[in-house]
């Protein structure tokens, strides 16, 4: 097949890319290096649980509005999943007994908060309802590319005080607007957490347009689970982008973006294969594909000033889990969050993080059992240079010291534990072909909101970038928002 696409990497990112373009008659050839498609939202069976590898949380899988984007995405190909909704976002366990569980009814989890913030009461809602100001503007246009100006044109005079809205928070900070309501230091630490907990930095550093999408539409569309686990939304991508005569091709891992005359304009594989498409998308970090793809290319000046801006978030310490199903108290949530110590919330084996997905679909575990996926952040360094025998050691040290902190509130963990499995940094840089194992990319310092980040032309023509580190971000919903972009703006290059 002569493709018009060339996509690097079957993350959710360049899925959606892919598939957009597909649906529009493209041309599209997949290349990923794994065996299976999803990236950081695919999966691995053992003794018969089904694990999701990372993302379990899923945003963008409600039925209404624009902002659904993985709903969208999976119609544009006419695929569909189940989706099983959640009746909780998270359920907090924070320093000074905050003991709280994000519902998906907005007054009943402001109701929960002002409880124990009585003082605050007014501030709450305030903060919280500007954080729905941001969502409506987003919730009311299509999203597709921010750089392409007929679109923009049309969007602005289709929604011309949505646009003015998002023109207005784009380069704002969630801490700074928070502060403008809230003056608990304590309260503050929470939306602190809140942001924490899916952008890995504190309020003052975190997009309030980021901010603004989950704050409310968890509450709006809700936080659902793909029915099957969540490696399906990336199995059915696929089969839709199959069924709309693209393809996909597996342990093919791309060496190097060609560049002739100074355009993208094919790949060579490990096995020295090489492809050849009209342009190119890498959905690799963008550190990989600058540092490893385009070895041969100097770092144009708008990429050395994203390297400057943006830095590598650290990788996680991951826990895989089959457990005894009696372990989990009546009423358990699927998602929690645990720390104990305000000042230990940005370090490693800080904050912790768990799911619980049997919760909502029993068939990812044998009969009587649960999954349960604890990770929590961890620094690549630590983990290098280890002997073989260091490497199990520290492993198991490490996992023993976050099942300790979970028996806390699952009484007998250790006692009911069926299967475990440990993934460190190193296993997820091998098995998710992200450098040190990163997360994604997060601020050096205070930014602008998100006006640093790139969209997904790159300084190279021919060449474009789809995922979590383009515009706007970490998280499914996010890099789907990516893709959609990304396709569009090819497609519009194409002439499509
Ligand atoms: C532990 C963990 C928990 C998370 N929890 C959540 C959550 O609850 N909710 C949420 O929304 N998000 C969550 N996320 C974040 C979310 O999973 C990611 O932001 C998102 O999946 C990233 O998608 P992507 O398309 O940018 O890239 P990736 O998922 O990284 O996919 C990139 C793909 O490209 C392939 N690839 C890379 N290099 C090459 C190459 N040279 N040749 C061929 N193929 C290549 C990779 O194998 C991979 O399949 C979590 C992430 C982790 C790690």
């Amino acid at each position: 097949m002569q493709s018009d696409v060339i996509v690097i990497g079957s993350g959710i990112g360049g899925l959606v890319t892919a598939t957009g373009l597909a649906a529009k008659g493209a041309k599209v050839l997949v290349l990923e290096r794994y065996l299976i498609p999803g990236g950081s939202a695919g999966y691995f069976e053992r003794q018969g649980y089904r694990f999701d590898v990372g993302a379990s949380m899923i945003f963008g899988f409600g039925q209404n509005g624009t902002t659904n984007l993985l709903t969208r995405a999976l119609q544009a190909v006419n695929v569909s999943l189940e989706a099983i909704p959640d009746p909780v976002q998270i359920h907090y366990h924070l320093p000074n007994g905050l003991n709280l569980k994000v519902d998906k009814v907005y007054e009943k989890f402001l109701q929960n908060l002002t409880a124990y913030f009585p003082n605050e009461s007014q501030g709450i809602r305030r903060f919280y309802d500007e954080c729905w100001k941001v969502f409506h503007c987003l919730n009311s246009m299509d999203l597709l590319s921010l750089e392409e100006p007929r679109y923009l044109m049309r969007v602005f005079f289709q929604h011309p005080l949505a646009c003015l809205g998002l023109v207005k928070y784009l380069p704002q900070n969630t801490g700074d607007i928070a502060r403008r309501y809230i003056k608990d230091p304590e309260l503050l630490k929470f939306l602190d957490m809140e942001c924490y907990c899916w952008s890995v930095v504190p309020a003052d550093m975190t997009p309030m347009i980021n901010a603004g999408m989950v704050f409310s539409d968890r509450h709006y569309g809700g936080v659902n689970y793909p029915k099957g686990g969540v490696g399906q939304i990336a199995q059915k991508l696929v089969e839709g982008l199959v069924k709309a005569g693209s393809q996909i091709q597996y342990q093919a891992r791309v060496t190097k973006i060609i560049i002739e005359n100074r355009r993208a304009v094919g790949v060579q594989l490990a096995n020295g294969e090489i492809h050849r498409a009209k342009r190119i998308v890498s959905n690799a970090t963008r550190w990989d594909t600058f540092q490893k793809l385009l070895t041969q290319e100097k770092f144009s000046i708008g990429e050395r000033n994203w390297q400057e801006r943006y830095q590598k978030s650290p990788s996680f310490l991951s826990l895989h889990m089959g457990v005894k199903a009696e372990v989990l108290p009546k009423h358990t949530e699927c998602h929690h969050i645990v720390l104990e110590n305000w000042e230990k919330m940005t370090e490693p084996e800080g904050t912790l993080f768990v799911s619980i997905p049997t919760l909502l679909d029993p068939d990812l575990a044998p009969a009587g059992h649960h999954i349960i996926h604890a990770f929590t952040p961890h620094w690549i360094d630590e983990w290098k240079g280890l002997s073989v025998k260091e490497y199990q050691v520290k492993k198991e040290e490490a996992a023993w010291r976050m099942i300790d902190r979970l028996e806390k509130i699952f009484p007998g963990l250790n006692a009911a534990l069926d299967y475990l499995e440990v993934g460190t940094p190193l296993t997820h840089r091998r098995f998710l072909g992200r450098q040190d194992g990163t997360y994604g990319p997060i601020p050096r310092r205070k930014l602008r909101g998100l006006l640093g980040m790139p969209f997904n032309r790159t300084s190279i023509p021919g060449l474009y970038c789809v995922g979590d580190s383009t515009f706007p971000g970490q998280g499914l919903n996010a890099v789907a928002f990516s893709g959609f972009a990304c396709a569009h703006r090819i497609a519009v290059d194409l002439g499509l």
